[in-house]
This record gives C-alpha cells, structure tokens and sequence, in this order.
C-alpha cells in the first residue's frame, strides 16, 4: 500500500464524474487518475432516449470533452483505456501490459447491455444503446431511414419508442411481456402508457419475441418473430436489460452478487477498493438509476476524503420519459409483502403498494396523477435508515 499513490476511479459515467466533484469540493490537491475506455465526454446518459423530444444530435447531448473536465477538476484523465483486471494484493490495476499503483481504488463502470442470440443475416442492423457513443452511431445509422422495431417494453424500450415517435419514425415494440414496464409497476399502469403510445402510432406485438433478422431484396429487414409475424424495418433497438460488470472484480476474488458487492460505506470485500453507480449492489440494492449514483458519490466523496460515511438512500421516484402519458414509478423493495391498490381513469393511473401495516412501499402514477410523486415520496421510508 502506497498513501502517496493517486486515487484511481474506473469510469467516466455519471457516477464517476458525479464522484470526482464531490471529492474535489472536499479535497483539492489529492491527485486523481480516472479511467476510461470510452472518449470520456461528460454528459447525462438519460438525455440518450430524449434526442428527437428535445431536438438534439448526439453531439449536443455532450455537455465537456475529457481535456475539459481534467482542466476543470484538477485530474488526469486517461480515455480509450481498459481496465483489465485487478491486483488488490498489491494496490495495482492492470492496463494490458501496464500496471498503474492505486492509493484508493474506485470501480464505477457501470454495466453492460445484455445481448440477444438472434439468429439470421442482419445482426449489424441491430443497436444497443448505453452510452453516447452507441447513441452516436445509432444516430448515423438513422439518417433517411423511416422504421425502427424496438425490443423491449421496458423503460428505455418505451422512451425510445416515444421519442423516435415524435421524430417520425415509425414503431413497433415486440417483447414477452403482457404489457409495458412490467417489473417496475403493476398492469394497469403499463396499459396505461401502452395505450398512450398506440394512440401516438406506435404498434405493440407482446407475448411474443424475435427470433431472426434477415436482409430482404428491397434494402430493409424482416423481423420474425415467435408468433410467426414478419415486420419490415430499416433498423432495430434492443433494450432487453443492463447487467452490472462484475467480471474482472470476480476475477480479482473480490465478493460479487447481482453486482459488486459493497456495504453502505461502498467499500468492496477488498481493503481500499469502492465502487458505486450501475456496477454496484449495494446493501443488496441494485438500483440502475441516477438518484442512487448520486447519493453514493456524495457519500463516498467524505469517506475517500478522511471522514468514514454511510450512504443513506430516501425514497427515489423515477421518471419515465414518455410525454404521451407522463410516468413516475418508486417500485416496492424486491420481495417486500403486500399489495397494489389502483385507481383507474382513462389513461390516468394511481396505484400504491402498501405493506400489511398499511405502510406505503411503493408507487406508480401516470398521466394526470404524475405530480403527485413527491408528496408520496415523503410518505414512504427510507430504504436505509
Ligand atoms: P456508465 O455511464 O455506463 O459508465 C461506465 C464507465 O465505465 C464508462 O466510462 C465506461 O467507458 C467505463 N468502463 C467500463 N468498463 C471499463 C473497463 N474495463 N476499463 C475502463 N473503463 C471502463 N436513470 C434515471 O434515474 N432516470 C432516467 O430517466 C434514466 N434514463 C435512462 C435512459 C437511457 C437510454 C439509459 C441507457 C439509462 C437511463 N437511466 C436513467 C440509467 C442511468 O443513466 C444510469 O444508471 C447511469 O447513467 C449509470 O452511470 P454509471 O456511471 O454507473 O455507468
């Protein structure tokens, strides 16, 4: 262990970016190495499914270049660079046939697509987006095309659908679900949004799944799916599902469950080594979100600077992005007992879960109930208290 080694942050997402600052406000001269294996541009992943909404190219979704926040937080920033394993032994991290000594070591990069085996010709037509350099070729790739299926009815799977929707494209969502968002709130609240975006233009084909992709003679491609539909489109989204990396950590023996595991100091099984934001299961919390990232960084920011710091996370309502049927979720604890109650209008839901105490755990509000989300934030309790 070397105290005069820097402080190493493994990723340029919001987590590592939101980290460095809060650090910075408490500790100006610490030296500070973040890497990256993207190009490092700082910017705000969840604008990714927001482009056509608010008239913005790829490039304007990026708020500074690497060279800009280095300047700005008094770091080094080393982009194009992967990590590619771990030596908590020695206080090392292993660049390919370099290695770099760490004081303190931070793992915030995030968590990767999960990516379907589809079979046929036409894979290369098919996009994951996660970061703002998929986004980036996705946009590319767009230009003079009209269709896109989206798989998925998830969050990102709707905001996508609704954002390229109001950029005219036309759109079909094909996933296994009966309805949209189906982990995060109960049915009457997907129908509510399916029924929103279908009054948009979008198509919905659920119960059902892809199976192939194939080029056809006109330029396009044909979609088949479980059903036996075929759909004819230019270019395919899949926002089936993120899994934090876990990898290199399990390979580092350091301890891993859905994500790396760390207690409510972030510190991982391993003296010195952190992690936080999509990587990260904390308490037994993966949350994929921007509200718990940002509770972590600040917290951690105290504990690399001297003052040892729980994160304690409030209730964090999610906004879904879709402005046809405004949308806030704060989905019960996995596992937790008890029951939703929905009251239904047209296209305006409210639903609650409440314990058998008759303690509200969680909700989902859409259309004109939306606003109601930071009232019913202050009913509900801490995750951690
Ligand atoms: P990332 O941003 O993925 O950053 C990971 C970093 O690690 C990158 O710099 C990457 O290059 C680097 N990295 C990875 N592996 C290595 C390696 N081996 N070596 C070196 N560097 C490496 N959340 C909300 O709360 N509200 C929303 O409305 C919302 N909308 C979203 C919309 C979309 C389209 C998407 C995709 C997500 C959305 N989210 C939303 C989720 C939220 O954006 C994420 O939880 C958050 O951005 C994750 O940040 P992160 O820093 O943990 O990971």
């Amino acid at each position: 262990r070397n105290d005069d080694a820097p402080v190493v942050i493994i990723g340029t997402g919001l987590a590592g970016y939101s980290l460095v600052r809060e650090f910075r406000k408490l500790d100006k001269t610490t030296p500070v190495i973040m890497i990256t294996a993207d190009d490092g541009h700082s910017y705000s992943k969840p604008m990714l499914s927001t482009g056509f909404t608010k008239g913005k190219e790829a490039d304007e979704l990026a708020q500074a270049d690497a060279d800009t926040m280095a300047r700005q937080l008094d770091i080094t920033i080393r982009t194009f660079t992967t990590v590619t394993g771990l030596d908590t032994a020695n206080h090392r991290v292993r660049l390919g046939d370099e290695s770099l000594q760490y004081s303190k070591l931070v793992l915030a990069w995030g968590a990767d697509v999960i990516r379907l085996d589809l079979g046929g010709n036409a894979r290369d037509a098919v996009y994951s987006i996660n970061d703002l350099i998929d986004y980036r070729d996705f946009r590319r790739a767009l230009a003079k095309k009209k269709r896109v299926v989206i798989m998925g009815a998830g969050l990102i799977g709707c905001e996508f659908a609704n954002d390229l929707r109001l950029g005219g494209f036309d759109i079909d969502v094909v996933a296994p679900s009966d309805t949209t968002l189906p982990g995060l709130m109960p049915p009457e609240g997907g129908e509510a949004i399916r029924r929103a975006l279908e009054a948009e233009g979008v198509r919905f084909h659920l119960e059902t799944v892809v199976e192939r992709v194939d080029r056809n003679s006109t330029g396009g491609v044909d979609v088949h799916l479980a059903n036996g539909e075929v759909l004819e489109t230019d270019l395919i989204i899949s926002a089936v599902g993120l899994r934090p990396r876990t990898e290199l950590a399990r390979a580092a023996g350091l301890e891993v469950g859905r994500g790396i595991a760390v207690g409510r100091t972030l510190q991982t099984s391993a003296d010195d080594v952190y992690a936080l934001g999509d990587c990260a299961e904390v308490d037994g919390y993966v949350l994929l979100y921007v509200l718990p990232l940002m509770a972590s960084a600040r917290a951690l920011a105290k504990t690399l600077a001297g003052e040892p710091t729980e994160v304690n996370y409030g209730a964090m309502p999610v906004m879904v992005k879709t402005p046809c049927c405004p949308t806030a979720v704060c989905p019960p604890p996995l596992g937790a007992e008890g029951h939703w109650e929905c009251e239904v209008e047209g296209n305006d839901t409210r639903a609650l879960f409440t314990g058998a105490d008759g303690q509200l755990l969680g909700f989902a509000l859409t259309g004109k109930f939306a606003p109601e989300k930071q009232a019913l934030a202050k009913e509900m309790p801490k995750l951690h208290q």
